[in-house]
C-alpha cells in the first residue's frame, strides 16, 4: 500500500478535506499514474450528495483522469513509465460477458467497477481521481495523444466519450440535424464533436447567455428554451436531440422538436423518474433513448479524433481548496465549460 494525498468528502453535507488514501501495491497488470488533472463531472456533485443513492463515505470522486505514468507492473505491455494518459469512468469490468466481450465495457453485464464508489475486483473500495496517483489495471488505461495538453484531455475522459458515444451510434454527420440541450461540460463537448463529425448544430439553453460561445464552439444555431417560441419555430426539425440537463425537463416538448425517425438521447441523469406521453412518440415514430460514457476502444478511439480535429475541452482550472465552490457554480449552471483540478495544489 502507499498513502496519497486526496480530497475526500466525510458526508453528503460537508465540505471537501485534504486527507491521505491509500493506493494498493502494484499487480502485475497495474499501472501507477501520477495525476495531473481531473475534471468536475456533474455525476461527482450528483453522486458525493447523494443524490443518486447512498455512498460509503468518506468519498474521493473524479473520473476524468489525466497525468502520466510512474511505475508499471511486471506484465505491462501497454504503457510505459512516462507515458501520457487517462483514466475513465471505470477502472474493471468482467471481460467475459457478451457486451464485455463487444468493446462495451460500461454496459458488463456484471456491472463496470466505477472509478469511486464502488468495490474494486480486489474487494477493496475505489477512490477516484481528487488525488495525486492512482492505481489502474493496464486495460482501463487511456493513452492521450500528443498534441492533447493534459488539462483540456481530462474532461474528454467523461464528457468528451459520453458526447461522442451516442453520436456516432446515432449517425451523426453531414445532412443531419442534431441539437444540444444544455451548455455544460457534457453539453459544450456535444457541439464540439458533432460539428466536426459535420452536422448541423443547435444549442438549446436555458438563455442566450451562452449564445456567443455556444457559436464559437461550433453550433450553426443557438436558442433559449426559456422563450415559448422556440418550441414552435423548431418543431420537427431534428433527427437527434442529445439531452445533457442534470435536472428534469418537460420531455414532450423537447420530443416534438423530432422530424420523422428522430431520437432523444438522454445522457443527463436526473434523480427523479421522468414521464413521456405516448402521443409524444407514436406520431413520427420518435424514439427516446439513454447512453452511457463509452467502451475502453471507443474513448481511445475519441481520444485519437479529438487530437486529430484539435479539440479539447474549454476550463477553469482551480486548487484542491476550491471544490466546494466549484460545485455550487456547477449547479447554478455557471460553468465555462468545465472545473479541473490541478493536483500540483495538493503538496
Ligand atoms: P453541467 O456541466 O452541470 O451541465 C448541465 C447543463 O444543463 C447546465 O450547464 C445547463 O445548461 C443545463 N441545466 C442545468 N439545470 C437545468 C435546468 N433546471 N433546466 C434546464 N437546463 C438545465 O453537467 P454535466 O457534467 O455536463 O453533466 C450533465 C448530466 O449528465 C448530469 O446529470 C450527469 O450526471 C450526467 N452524466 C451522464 C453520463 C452518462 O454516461 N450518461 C456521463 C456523465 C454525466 P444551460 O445553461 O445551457 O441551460
Ligand atoms: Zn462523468
Ligand atoms: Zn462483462
Amino acid at each position: 500500500m502507499r498513502s496519497v494525498t486526496a480530497y475526500a468528502t466525510p458526508s453528503a453535507k460537508a465540505p471537501f478535506e485534504k486527507t491521505t488514501i491509500e493506493r494498493r501495491d502494484l499487480g502485475p497488470r497495474d499501472v501507477l499514474i501520477k495525476i495531473a488533472f481531473a475534471g468536475i463531472c456533474h455525476s461527482d456533485i450528483h453522486t458525493a450528495r447523494e443524490e443518486w443513492g447512498q455512498v460509503n463515505f468518506p468519498l474521493v470522486p473524479g473520473h476524468e483522469i489525466a497525468g502520466t505514468v510512474e511505475e508499471i507492473g511486471s506484465a505491462v505491455d501497454k504503457h510505459q513509465v512516462g507515458d501520457r494518459v487517462g483514466v475513465g469512468c471505470m477502472v474493471d469490468s468482467c471481460r467475459k460477458c457478451v457486451n464485455c466481450l463487444a468493446g462495451e465495457e460500461q454496459y458488463c453485464l456484471e456491472g463496470n467497477v466505477g472509478t469511486y464508489g464502488a468495490i474494486g475486483r480486489d474487494g477493496q473500495p475505489t477512490q477516484g481521481g481528487y488525488s495525486t496517483h492512482i492505481v489502474v489495471d493496464q486495460d482501463f488505461v487511456l493513452s492521450i495523444p500528443e498534441g492533447v495538453s493534459l488539462d483540456v484531455a481530462a474532461p474528454l475522459l467523461c464528457a468528451g466519450v459520453t458526447l461522442y458515444s451516442p453520436l456516432k451510434h446515432w449517425g451523426a454527420g453531414p445532412g443531419k440535424k442534431v441539437a444540444i440541450v444544455g451548455l455544460g461540460g457534457l453539453g459544450h463537448m456535444g457541439v464540439k464533436i458533432a460539428h466536426a463529425l459535420g452536422a448541423e448544430v443547435t444549442v438549446l439553453s436555458q438563455t442566450l447567455s451562452k449564445k456567443d460561445d455556444g457559436l464559437k464552439l461550433g453550433a450553426d444555431h443557438f436558442y433559449a428554451t426559456s422563450d415559448p417560441a422556440t418550441f414552435k419555430d423548431l418543431a420537427g426539425s431534428f433527427d437527434l436531440i442529445i439531452n445533457t440537463v442534470s435536472a428534469n425537463l418537460p420531455m414532450a416538448d423537447y420530443l416534438s422538436l423530432l422530424g420523422l425517425n428522430g431520437t432523444l438521447v438522454n445522457v443527463g441523469a436526473p434523480a427523479e423518474p421522468q414521464s413521456v406521453p405516448a402521443f409524444a412518440l407514436i406520431p413520427m415514430r420518435r424514439s427516446w433513448a439513454g447512453s452511457m460514457i463509452g467502451g475502453i476502444a471507443q474513448t481511445q478511439e475519441m481520444l485519437d479524433f479529438c487530437a486529430e480535429h484539435h479539440l479539447g475541452s474549454e476550463i477553469e482550472v482551480i486548487s484542491g481548496e476550491q471544490i466546494d465552490e466549484a460545485y455550487d457554480r456547477v449547479v447554478d449552471s455557471d460553468v465555462r465549460y468545465r472545473f479541473v483540478i490541478d493536483t500540483a495544489t495538493f503538496a
